[in-house]
């Protein structure tokens, strides 16, 4: 579903059924954060989620206000695989568990 940002992402939640207007971000509502929709122009989310769809990768949100974005309310993500049991750094490309590289690329000098 589109965000109020315009960003297709898998958990934004909108009834707009005769006259109804609610919205939700149901991985922050798991994850006790409080949302409003301002949040979702800035959110790594749907960018991450577009990229990467392993389904044993989990996003741990947290709603924070980093001075490099002026104490913006901005959401955080650090990514976990729960199959190889490690932080993944890059959650655009995954721990590299399940989706290795065919092959490796080599510079040769
Ligand atoms: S805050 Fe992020 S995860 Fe939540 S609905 Fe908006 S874009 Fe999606």
């Amino acid at each position: 579903m589109k965000t109020p940002a315009g960003h297709e992402c898998p958990h934004f939640y909108g009834d707009y059924f005769r006259g109804k207007n609610v919205e939700e971000c149901r991985l922050l509502k798991a994850q006790n954060q409080l949302w409003s929709p301002d949040l979702c122009k800035t959110c790594p989310v749907p960018a991450i989620a577009r990229a990467n769809s392993c389904q044993f990768m989990r996003l741990n949100t947290v709603v924070a206000r980093p001075l490099a974005a002026l104490f913006q309310r901005r959401v955080q993500v650090q990514a976990f695989c729960e199959k190889s049991e490690q932080n993944v750094a890059e959650p655009q490309v995954g721990c590299g568990e399940c989706h290795a590289l065919p092959f490796k690329f080599e510079i040769k000098e």
